[in-house]
């Protein structure tokens, strides 16, 4: 919680109020777009959580297998669909909650 200048009044005024205590102007702008951004924040996290399991895939688990050890095939066929999964989750998550 910090204090900012009411714009109508110029006194302090809890960011957090919905509206001025002094002379009643509205405040409510702020409180609505920290959630969205969170959000947002959020679905971004799964997408780049899904960019760096295919990553982990493709630069880990595709030359294991390539050199012949069993472990970097389930390595690279699991990275890359966990991998697509979280990506679309994030993406559908986005979309659902943004538009
Ligand atoms: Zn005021």
């Amino acid at each position: 919680m910090a204090l900012v200048s009411c714009p109508e009044c110029q006194r302090e005024v809890s960011n957090v109020a919905t509206a001025c205590p002094h002379c009643g102007y509205p405040l409510d702008l702020k409180p609505e777009v920290t959630p969205i951004e969170l959000t947002g924040k959020k679905w971004k996290l799964f997408q780049a959580w899904g960019c760096g399991l295919i990553c982990l895939a493709l630069i880990v688990g595709i030359p294991m297998a390539a050199s012949g050890e069993s472990a970097g095939e389930g390595l690279a066929i699991l990275g890359t669909l966990l991998g697509f999964s979280f990506f679309i989750v994030g993406r559908l998550g986005g979309w659902w909650h943004h538009g």
